[in-house]
């Protein structure tokens, strides 16, 4: 049945079978093979077993099956042989394709798909109350639609105990002329809103906390980059913290943050967060928000490059699509190659060098290049200045004066809505002053004094657009 996202504890590992469906004509930042090789690593990190594999071209998803029938008897027969409790789509199935395919291959046997997948490993990886509760909040949203009479009857034998996330238990007594199916959807959706108001609540809390870290002054980084690409690790080798460091996808789910000195005495906090992933389902990028919003409150964000991986120019393009999405494309970014100590081929470092010259080369692991990213880190965060022209509102005290403390000003005019200022800022807080960014206007005034200024400028509006 749809729901049952194999449990964080069990004692026996249940067997799967993986079936990746190319779609023709879909985009896709990987082949499909190289897409199940990855689906493959996240059925390990959940802890099942991989008994099986399949998959198929078609030029369009069947409406009820999402595959062909020919192929339905093939995967039921697969199954069965192999003895296997779970058949694992790479692709992301509709709650009907779901419900049609378990009713086609019977014998308990049930069907997920990649996202299903994704939040159970972050069920089992969850450490925090906000992430547990952010968990509930992405799994109660997936099932909702998934729900059916038979779905909930089973849920509840199950029972909710086991899972940290939780299953849908304790549904509340029926009203009149309701079906259970009414009452269960009609419960599911309080528990959804009653998450959304306690996440909410964790939320404006931690954000006071931030901004109070801003006006201590320690600026923060955040490490991004595709799941695997070295992260956890390079937090580690950077603070001797001891975050956990695993070849699985999303070994670390909550936030970790580290104090670290940099070479000339100035002080950051370094910030591990959630891999990234292809085919991260928008909703689920919304449900971990709160923790992904760790990136996009930081003031440097180190883009972390597994040099070595076939696919590493893919998985560039897809980190950065989702930083886009999380409206992070304003903080500077240090694009930072790893796992050089892994590399036949020295050359290709020069080669990388010669075209990003402001990248880093470092191994993680072996601790090589670390001095020399501390370095720039240290100077992209107090010695990198630039050219504004903003107007700051006078209810914006705090900006205004941040200005004054951090920043460089050349020439300041109080005007009857705000303070005009021309001058620079650490790169650090662009995305602070952003809004404030006096634009070229179609009436003709043209506030920024000089090119340079002007430049700036006119590269977030095309940002922006
Ligand atoms: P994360 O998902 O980005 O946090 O990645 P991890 O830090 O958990 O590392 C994933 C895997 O890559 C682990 O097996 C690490 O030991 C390995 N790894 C990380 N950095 C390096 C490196 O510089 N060189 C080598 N050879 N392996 C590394
Ligand atoms: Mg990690």
């Amino acid at each position: 049945m749809a729901n049952k996202i194999p449990e964080p504890t069990r004692s026996k590992k249940e067997r799967a079978i993986l079936i990746g469906i190319e779609i023709f004509g879909q985009h896709s930042f990987m082949t499909s093979e190289e897409s199940i090789d990855e689906l493959s690593l996240l059925a390990d990190t959940a802890g099942l077993e991989v008994v099986g594999e399949s998959s198929q071209s078609l030029s369009k998803p069947h409406p009820d099956t999402f595959i062909g029938s020919g192929k339905v008897e093939e995967i039921r027969l697969m199954a069965s042989e192999m003895n296997a409790d779970v058949i694992v789509f790479d692709n992301e199935l509709s709650p009907r394709h779901q419900r049609e395919l378990e009713e086609r291959f019977k014998d308990d046997v049930r069907v997920i798909d990649r996202t299903a997948l994704i939040l159970d490993i972050f069920a089992q990886h969850a450490n925090t109350r906000e992430g547990i509760l952010q968990v509930e909040l992405a799994q109660y949203e997936y099932r909702l639609p998934r729900l059916t009479r038979a779905w909930t009857h089973l849920a509840r034998q199950a029972g909710g105990g086991g899972g940290r996330a939780g299953s849908v238990g304790g549904v509340g007594l029926r009203g009149p002329g309701e079906t259970q199916l009414e009452v269960d959807r009609r419960e599911i959706r309080k528990k959804i809103s009653n998450l959304k108001i306690e996440i909410e609540k964790i939320r404006s809390h931690r954000q006071r906390y931030r901004a109070q870290r801003k006006r201590s002054q320690i600026p923060t980084v955040a490490l991004v980059g595709y799941t695997n690409a070295g992260k956890s690790t390079l937090l580690n080798s950077l603070s001797n913290a001891n975050v956990f460091v695993a070849n699985q996808l999303f070994a670390t789910l909550d936030p970790t943050t580290r104090r670290v000195r940099l070479p000339e005495g100035h002080f950051c906090l370094i910030t591990d967060t959630v891999g990234f992933i292809q085919k991260l389902p928008t909703q689920l990028v919304a449900a971990f928000r709160a923790t992904l919003e760790e990136i996009t409150e930081a003031d440097l964000l180190l883009h972390i490059v597994d040099i070595d991986h076939p696919e590493s120019h893919a998985q560039w393009e897809s980190v950065n699509a989702t930083l886009s999405e999380l409206k992070a494309n304003n903080i500077p970014v240090l694009t930072v190659f790893n796992k050089i100590d892994k590399l036949t081929n020295p050359d290709i470092i020069m080669e990388v060098k010669a075209t990003y010259p402001d990248s880093n080369s470092i191994s993680a692991l072996k601790g090589i290049g670390i001095d020399s990213l501390l370095l720039s880190i240290e100077r992209e965060l107090f010695f990198n200045f630039i050219p504004v022209a903003v107007n700051i509102p006078y209810q914006h005290g705090n900006i205004l004066s941040l200005f004054h403390d951090q920043g460089k000003i050349e020439e300041i005019e109080h005007q009857k809505d705000g303070v005009v200022i021309y001058g620079s800022i650490p790169a650090r807080y662009l995305s602070l002053y952003e809004p404030f960014f006096i634009m070229e206007t179609k009436g003709g005034e043209k506030p920024p004094k000089d090119d340079e200024e002007n430049l700036i400028s006119n590269e977030i509006d095309a940002d922006e657009g």
